[in-house]
């Protein structure tokens, strides 16, 4: 069967048929893991249907002819290259988190022993996480992702700030967990300046420095880029905050286990990062908030994590983050060279095979795993919706708004025609990739690249 023939079974498989179901991929194997529920039709034998089965490790597509006995048609394997929006759960932290959520349910605040164990294991946790950051463990505080860090480091600092001072500096690559608590402000009487980025995808420090006024309070910056993986000029900006006497925020959801971070060494103030980006469970990140900075909550309740984020604690959740932490830090090294010679063996692949190509942000220092591509005449949300009929996962970039697909916003921002913005893929890489599957990819792309640019009305203009 080709992969048209494919692409039209699966899309006459009808919305019922389909099924979410969980296996992990071969080499994340996880014991426990495989709910695996074949054969929906097969429960119903007396019609003759055809299902349609998504899970992690694949694709099924089968047949169930009038006694119910299923066939299986085809079975496309799937693979994960959309790292920079999530990850899934390692094995050797399900490892830590399955026992943790059925034994370590006391309250961190209790003073009996359950209490004592959930606030013991707590604090190892803690300890975990602070040396993947370089950091004191007291300055670490646990809440549930990257949106609420980022939140709580802008909001909390300029709402505890004295009313004098009510300015701040950010960019216009930041995620919307930056943008949008930037965004808040302003109905709050603060302003805010957006600094523009270059087409490498990296933000000039002068441009920083130009913004600076007597009454900035906080300069709001991301280490890597989520899009692009374009590292951010952090040091600069220390010296620019601290010389002008600002708070720095760096949003490190994107470099957490990318790349090495020491917050001491790089002399920011806050510094926020998210589980799920390295392995860890959605739902529990951390802020790095340095000793002596003032960070009042923006949650009202208990006195919990130094009375900056009231709530009882997720502990289990912050076992899974401690034991990624230590994780991600002993394979940091191994694992950044070995996904960089996937990541440019993608490029070198994608760009010999197929013209009218080119990488978002090349040249700039990058994390290891990312890279966003360009192919003209191409719209990149048919090419996601192609390559995942394929079984491969990647990213376009784009957001929903009102109904209609909008471009990225980063790629606006580095000056790219909406147009080649809409033509961009984001491939992200992690752990489970081999090269194999790199290969695979770029197979996968070129097909599918020629097969709409045969349909594109754009590309057969610009030919
Ligand atoms: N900051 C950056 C750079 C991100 O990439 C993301 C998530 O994609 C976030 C913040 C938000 O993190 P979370 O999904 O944990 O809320």
């Amino acid at each position: 069967m080709d992969v048209l023939e494919l692409i039209s079974l699966l899309e006459r498989c009808s919305q019922q048929d389909i099924r979410l179901v969980s296996r992990r991929p071969a080499p994340m194997t996880a014991p426990a893991a495989n709910h695996g529920l074949l054969g929906s039709a097969a429960k119903r034998p007396d019609t003759c249907r055809r299902t349609c089965e998504h899970h992690t490790g694949g694709t099924k597509l089968t047949t169930t002819d009038k006694t119910g006995t299923a066939k299986l048609v085809v079975e496309v394997p799937r693979y994960y290259f959309d790292h920079n929006a999530t990850t899934p759960v390692s094995p050797a932290v399900l490892e830590v988190l399955v026992p943790a959520l059925l034994e370590v349910f006391g309250n961190a605040s209790s003073i009996h022993q359950h209490g004592q164990i959930a606030k013991q294991k707590l604090e190892l946790a803690r300890r975990q996480t602070a040396e993947l950051l370089g950091s004191d463990p007291r300055e670490v505080v646990f809440l549930s992702g990257g949106t609420e860090a980022d939140n709580l480091a802008i909001l909390g600092t300029v709402r505890n700030h004295p009313a004098a001072r009510r300015h701040v500096i950010t960019s216009a690559i930041e995620h919307p967990a930056v943008l949008n608590s930037c965004r808040q402000l302003e109905r709050e009487g603060v302003e805010v300046s957006y600094v523009r980025c270059g087409s490498d995808g990296v933000i000039d420090p002068d441009d920083v420095r130009r913004s600076l006024r007597p009454e900035t309070i906080l300069i709001s910056s991301m280490h890597a880029n989520n899009e692009l993986g374009t590292i951010q000029p952090i040091g600069e900006m220390v010296a620019i905050a601290r010389e002008a006497g600002v708070l720095l925020h760096v949003d490190g959801v994107q470099a957490a286990g990318k790349i090495p971070i020491d917050v001491k060494e790089l002399g920011v103030d806050l510094y926020s990062i998210s589980g799920h980006k390295f392995y860890a469970p959605k739902g529990i990140g951390t802020l790095y908030v340095k000793h002596g900075t003032r960070v009042g909550p923006i949650q009202f309740g208990g006195h919990h994590e130094r009375e900056r984020r009231p709530g009882t604690e997720n502990v289990p959740g912050a076992i899974a983050l401690g034991q990624a932490a230590a994780i991600a830090l002993e394979q940091l090294e191994s694992e950044r060279s070995r996904l960089r010679a996937l990541r440019d063996r993608l490029e070198a692949g994608i760009l010999e095979r197929i013209p009218l190509t080119g990488i978002n942000g090349a040249g700039s220092p990058r994390t290891p795993n990312t890279t966003n591509i360009f192919f003209d005449g191409l719209e990149g949300e048919a090419m996601v919706i192609s390559l995942d009929l394929k079984g491969f996962a990647v990213s376009s970039g784009s957001a929903c708004s009102s109904g209609a697909v909008e471009p990225s916003h980063v790629l606006l921002a580095i000056g790219l025609p909406r147009e080649r913005a809409r033509a961009s893929l984001r491939f992200s890489l992690g752990r489970s990739n081999t090269e194999e599957q790199v290969d695979a990819l770029i197979d996968a792309v070129a097909g599918s690249a020629s097969q709409l640019r045969k349909l594109s009305p754009t590309y057969t203009a610009s030919a």
